[in-house]
């Protein structure tokens, strides 16, 4: 490259490919088997999955004018986080209101089995009415971590998703115009995280060999900053131990080279997990980038191309060692994010410059629903209608690319072209280079 390599670092991410996603939440049930089965964390879901449009979990996490989540720019072009300065110090002295409620992630609740079996009969099922884990009493649920999904996303709910609002009349709620699709998340182990950054006891780090970010229980004193600082809200607060507590990308697992947990127990197969190489002294300048839609393409520049020489002698210089470079060389990550820009990061504007990207939902497009009867799979029905798709470009956008629908149709395009280019392979037809051509695609 034309520019000097500055320092190598290694980092475990991950891709998911929404298409995939069925909404089953195996992978948030085997999580909270295996790391949040304990007291204190009830209400913790290191991995949920969220149902898009809607208000997430907890509750609205995405407004951050309200949470301080993430990095600002100073005018002089400086980083800080929004949860800096004052708001820290008023927030270590009324102890830190800025951060969800109970409320807002959802009061745990089990079923009151005795109950179920003597309730008399009532005109609804179940009749018994659930206990809340926290008190024992008796309770009525009014939001969960799922609530969008148990009532199905209707207007009225998705009318309340802050991007949804953000949009305005560009979305589109009646019944006919009606989308929907799940987002799976866990910490995205950010290459800049503000929780690190927000923590004043120095407990949270980001490992250097392999870019997992934790927290030290000992060195942990529940100021609960990095629940405020954590734009995606992934940091969580155990009441009975006063300590933070998140996803650990499943380290022991990976460090004997077993997937996570969520990504072994995973139905669909969408999550696919590597290694990606990237210059250190690229993240502050790449996430500091002035103007919002340029931020994502400016993230992409901090990744090295694990097959360049160049890279691969400056990565043994510092240190990264031979199988990680190898791993990266085979890394779905690097190919699916990097080489074809399929797969985007999530909040971009955070400027955490997030390690878990998604492949964004190709939905039917409906307009060629409406005129062919296909089911908008192929590649020149998509190229001409983008503007139809089910699931608007502009709520892709603002979730994926700071709002730039350019790189989210681009992708679109690459997995249509795909699609179409494998479909006639798997009929027996011979392979046809120019619906690849045609994506700007290579058909490799
Ligand atoms: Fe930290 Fe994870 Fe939040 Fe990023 S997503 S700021 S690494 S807790
Ligand atoms: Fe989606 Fe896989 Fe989780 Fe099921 S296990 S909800 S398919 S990410």
């Amino acid at each position: 490259g034309e520019r000097p390599i500055g320092r190598v670092m290694a980092q475990v991410a991950m891709v998911m490919n929404l298409d995939k996603c069925i909404g089953c939440h195996t992978c948030s049930v085997t999580c909270k088997q295996a790391w949040t089965n304990r007291s204190g964390v009830e209400y913790v879901w290191f991995n949920n999955v969220e149902t898009r449009p809607g208000q997430g979990y907890p509750r609205r996490y995405q407004d951050q004018d309200r949470w301080k989540g993430g990095w600002t720019r100073t005018r002089s072009g400086r980083l800080k986080p929004r949860a800096g300065g004052r708001i820290k110090k008023l927030a270590t002295i009324f102890a830190n209101p800025l951060m969800p409620s109970i409320e807002d992630y959802y009061e745990p609740w089990t079923y009151d089995y005795d109950h179920l079996i003597s309730a008399p009969l009532g005109d609804d099922a179940p009749v018994a009415r659930p206990r809340s884990l926290l008190t024992g009493e008796p309770m009525q649920v009014r939001w969960s971590a799922n609530w969008d999904d148990d009532l199905a996303g209707g207007p009225e709910l998705a009318s309340q998703d802050p991007v949804v609002q953000r949009l305005g009349d560009q979305v589109r709620l009646e019944f006919e115009q009606t989308f929907m699709f799940y987002l799976p998340r866990i910490c995205e182990h950010c290459l800049n995280p503000s929780c690190v950054a927000s923590c004043p006891s120095g407990a949270m780090y980001k490992r250097s060999e392999d870019g997992i970010v934790l927290v030290d229980q000992d060195r942990c004193r529940g100021w609960r900053m990095c629940v405020t600082g954590c734009p995606y809200k992934k940091v969580y607060f155990n009441h009975k131990t006063g300590k933070a507590e998140k996803c650990t990308l499943c380290y022991p697992r990976i460090e004997v080279g077993m997937p996570t947990v969520c990504s072994e127990t995973c139905v669909g197969r969408l999550r696919y997990l590597g290694v990606v190489l990237y210059d250190a002294e690229r993240v502050g300048e790449a996430a500091a980038v002035a103007d919002e839609h340029d931020l994502y393409p400016a993230q992409l520049g901090v990744f090295l191309d694990p097959d360049d020489p160049e890279v691969r002698a400056a990565a043994r210089r510092d240190g990264v060692p031979d199988r990680w470079v190898e791993s990266a060389r085979r890394s779905p990550v690097y190919a699916l994010a990097v080489r074809h820009r399929v797969a985007l990061p999530l909040h971009p504007e955070y400027r955490t410059m997030p390690m878990v990207w998604y492949i964004p939902p190709l939905s039917p497009v409906v307009d060629a629903l409406a005129s062919t009867g296909h089911d908008g799979e192929d590649a020149g029905n998509l190229f001409g209608a983008i503007d139809t798709l089910r699931i608007p470009v502009g709520y892709l956008a603002e979730l994926f690319t700071a709002g730039d629908p350019a790189p989210v149709e681009a992708s679109l395009r690459t997995l249509a072209a795909m699609r179409s280019y494998m479909r006639r392979i798997n009929l027996g037809q011979e392979p046809d280079p120019s619906i690849a051509e045609s994506a700007g695609t290579d058909p490799e």
